[in-house]
């Protein structure tokens, strides 16, 4: 473990090892069978403050740096993907905006509902028309008398459909748009003209809901108004640079899962007489596995640590993201491969980790999008 890793986290992250062999584990299956998280352990991970670790601890949460928070995540996303994700976005990219860019007013009422996992949060920004190209949304947001009212519709929104509270991201000022014509909204469940549209079939995450969230008239009251008129696109750029490091710690945890049950089942599956873990085809499937981990771990360890200390990491955390989800799924790849056609069923686990990890070079931008990035920061003058 990384040696700048506060001696109270390593404690916690030994906590969090033990919940996910003792409590997790156990309950994966019927996760992915039912789509659903056992009421009973959601029950547990509140009262081991898991919604709150990134909050700070004025607000209720544990107020733990990234660092500590991407190794204890690390941890907990070795199990089933549907626990971390419940958690991540309270503590990501559902409360960071809140955090960073809320008013005290607006931070003394959310933050502690999201600190305890009272609230279950999400973040609103991806439209059919505007997904890597985020200043190209059409939600609009129009200043009345009383508030504002939101007209639009987002859709691939984790957590939606049982989400208490959005970030939402509307276009403000139609001429000035990314800048400074985007603004993003706090919006309640339950507000007169938000409604859930089409839950979204997809391909792994079972147990973690994606779905639309239309705006008919919506109306946000002026305390809603997150961070100021216009500086909704920054906020949300700030939050999805933060987001992609909490993505690699997840990568990098699911890619070392990967990687024990390959080097198990190499040394226990016998082909010509002997383990298959004696073929150097195999062997190299591992080494090459455990290299990306280890690369991808350090990336992350020292992204988050520059964070930490207030350091500009927008171009480093593009590429920690970068290598360790696609690491993640070249692991994911290889694992399957050397399981052979117990690989393709579903009583390895590892089919479902090999769906649930290709979102990973998606969500919270795509791979292609952190190549444009960290190219962009090359090329400049
Ligand atoms: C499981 C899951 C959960 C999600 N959760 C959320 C959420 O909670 N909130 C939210 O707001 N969004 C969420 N998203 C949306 C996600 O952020 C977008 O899917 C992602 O940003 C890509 O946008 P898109 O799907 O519209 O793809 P597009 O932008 O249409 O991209 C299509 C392809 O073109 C490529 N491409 C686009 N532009 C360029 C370029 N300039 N250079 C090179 N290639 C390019 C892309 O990399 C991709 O391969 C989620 C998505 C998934 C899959």
């Amino acid at each position: 473990m990384d040696e700048r890793i506060t001696q109270d986290a390593r404690h916690f992250i030994d906590t969090v090892k033990r919940f996910v062999r003792d409590e997790c584990m156990p309950v994966e299956d019927s996760i992915e069978e039912t789509g659903m998280l056992p009421e009973a352990l959601v029950g547990k991970m509140k009262d081991m403050g898991l919604f709150g670790l990134r909050i700070p601890s004025e607000y209720g949460g544990a107020g733990m740096d990234l660092l500590d928070y991407c190794y204890a995540l690390k941890e907990l996303s070795k199990s089933h993907d549907a626990i971390r994700a419940i958690m991540s976005v309270n503590n990501g990219i559902g409360s960071m905006a809140i955090v960073n860019d809320g008013t005290e007013e607006q931070k003394r009422h959310y933050l502690p509902l999201l600190a305890s996992g009272e609230y279950i949060a999400s973040f609103a920004l991806t439209e059919p028309g505007a997904g890597s190209d985020a200043s190209a949304i059409a939600t609009t947001a129009e200043k009345t008398d009383r508030g504002w009212l939101l007209n639009g519709m987002k859709h691939f929104i984790t957590n939606a459909p049982v989400a208490d509270v959005f970030t939402v991201i509307a276009v403000t000022d139609r001429e000035k748009r990314a800048r400074g014509g985007i603004s993003a909204f706090i919006v309640e469940k339950g507000s007169r003209g938000l409604r859930i549209g089409s839950l979204h079939n997809t391909m792994g995450g079972k147990g973690w809901l994606q779905a639309e969230v239309i705006f008919e008239d919506c109306f946000v009251p002026d305390a809603g108004l997150l961070g100021g008129q216009g500086s909704g696109f920054k906020i949300a750029m700030k939050t999805l640079n933060e987001g992609r490091l909490s993505a690699a710690a997840s990568a990098i945890g699911i890619g070392e899962r990967l990687l024990s049950m390959g080097i198990e089942y190499a040394k226990l599956r016998k082909q010509f007489g002997k383990p298959i873990s004696e073929f150097e085809a195999i062997q190299w499937m591992l080494a090459d596995s455990a290299t990306e981990l280890y690369a991808a771990d350090r990336m992350l360890s020292d992204t988050a640590y520059r964070f930490d200390h207030g350091e500009d990491i927008r171009t480093q955390s593009s590429m920690t993201k970068l290598f360790a989800t696609e690491s993640a799924f070249k692991i994911a790849d290889r694992v399957l491969q050397l399981h052979g056609g117990m690989g393709f069923m579903k009583e390895t686990k590892v089919e479902r980790m090999f769906r649930d990890i290709r979102a990973y070079r998606i969500f919270e931008g795509t791979s292609e999008i952190q190549r444009f990035m960290i190219a962009r920061e090359l090329l400049k003058d």
